[in-house]
């Protein structure tokens, strides 16, 4: 009886004990299958961050900082990834990590470049070298310089040939008026001496001040040639005739402008007007400036960057004003505070004024007019207009009062 109630018990209890058993053993399936899963799924989450990072694209300049309070330079690698414009930065004189990655507002792969200046955490960092040649290769294939002038002839429509440079994407990344002596013309264009047409070709360029910039883009060199046109404004006319010497340029001497045949010529002509280190004053083209009975307006960095320079400089001749010198510049903290030293305390937006004016190139201008004589520095004032001292194009700046407004 014991063993048929036994095996009464058991049968009757059977097939609950294997449904616990195999419960059991699926619960203790899925406990496995679960982990294993989440094991797979880790591992395929880090081996993808890391294929990622790995085929991530990274630029890595060398960068200096100059600290105002210890005056010193400190020199960084400057890491940017593209993917989530981070930054990364190790300090090369204490060698470790000085910036763990993270992203920073403001800095694009556009603004990577040699010579520029790029703020990183209100940090003015200036980049003085590609520090790979992955960085070197994918830089200056994407963002080539070359060398521009506006000659003498075509000056009083730089607004226009501005307008026409922005629109065809290039960056104007330096600027100057200048005027230039007859050894800076001969040593600019020595290739042509002994050439017939070289002593005109000197008078020319040297009859009345020059823009001389440098444009940044793809393929620059051949891009500005194309946008040039042919040597001959004649046959420009003809052949290329949206070009700037085919609208601007008079024949083939007087033909609005200058633009490097090659890349070599490129670097030697943006040195020649922009140099990198001092050199002998007598072959240095200077500014036009006089700095005297005149206005002065900034083309705020903001403007700039969204390539306004042109319709400014448009707008600022159709109200009769004269461009009497011109330059582009960058302004550290210092800088900006001490330019803008009469608002400190005065209004509120201060500190934005100051953050805005360091924040990128900005073009300074000299204004003169002779339709409104003395009234000029007034006039100029009106013309710019008084509104939001922090989001306004044009800041107002009178040399001869003194005052910002
Ligand atoms: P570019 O590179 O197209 O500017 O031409 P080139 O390098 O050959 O010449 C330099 C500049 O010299 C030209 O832009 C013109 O202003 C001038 N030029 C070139 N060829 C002649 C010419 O045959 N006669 C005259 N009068 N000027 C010329
Ligand atoms: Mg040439």
């Amino acid at each position: 009886m014991v063993s048929d109630r036994r095996l009464g018990d058991k049968c009757v209890f059977q097939p609950f004990i294997v449904q616990r058993r195999q419960l059991r053993t699926v619960s203790a399936m899925g406990n496995k299958v679960f982990i294993i899963a989440l094991v797979v799924a880790l591992v395929a989450i880090s081996l993808n961050n890391y294929l990622k990072r790995k085929g991530e694209t990274r630029y890595i300049f060398h960068t200096e900082w100059y600290d105002p309070v210890s005056a010193t330079v400190n020199k960084f690698h400057l890491s940017f990834f593209p993917r989530d414009r981070s930054v990364e930065m190790y300090d090369l004189r204490a060698q470790r990590l000085f910036l763990k990655r993270i992203p920073v507002e403001g800095v694009e792969e556009r603004d990577l470049y040699l010579g520029n200046t790029i703020v990183v955490l209100s940090r003015q960092l200036k980049i003085t070298d590609y520090a790979d040649a992955f960085t070197r290769e994918q830089i200056t294939s994407k963002r080539q310089r070359t060398f521009a002038m506006v000659k003498p002839d075509a000056v009083h429509r730089l607004g226009e040939i501005v307008d026409v440079i922005q629109s065809r994407d290039f960056e104007i990344s330096q600027m100057k008026m200048v005027q230039l002596t007859r050894l800076q013309a001969a040593t600019f264009y020595r290739e042509h001496e002994g050439r017939p047409f070289f002593e005109s070709l000197l008078d020319y360029i040297t009859s009345g001040p020059v823009v001389a910039m440098e444009l940044i883009t793809t393929n620059a060199v051949k891009k500005w040639r194309a946008t040039l046109g042919p040597t001959d404004s004649q046959e420009a006319r003809s052949i290329a005739p949206e070009s700037i010497r085919a609208l601007f340029g008079k024949d083939k001497q007087l033909n609005a402008g200058h633009g490097s045949d090659s890349d070599i010529s490129a670097i030697r002509e943006i040195e020649f007007f922009f140099p990198s280190s001092k050199i002998n004053d007598d072959l240095l083209p200077q500014t036009t400036a006089k700095l005297a009975n005149n206005t002065c307006g900034i083309i705020k960095p903001h403007a700039v960057s969204k390539g306004h320079i042109g319709s400014i400089l448009k707008a600022i001749k159709e109200e009769e004003f004269d461009i009497s010198a011109l330059q582009i510049f960058r302004m550290d903290k210092v800088q900006s505070e001490e330019f803008l030293e009469v608002y400190k305390g005065v209004v509120s937006e201060y500190p934005g004024m100051v953050q805005q004016l360091m924040s990128g190139p900005l073009v300074a201008l000299e204004i003169t007019s002779g339709v409104h004589g003395p009234q000029t520095p007034i006039k100029f004032r009106e013309f710019v207009g008084p509104a939001d001292p922090v989001s306004a194009p044009v800041l107002y700046y009178s040399l001869w009062s003194s005052t910002v407004t």
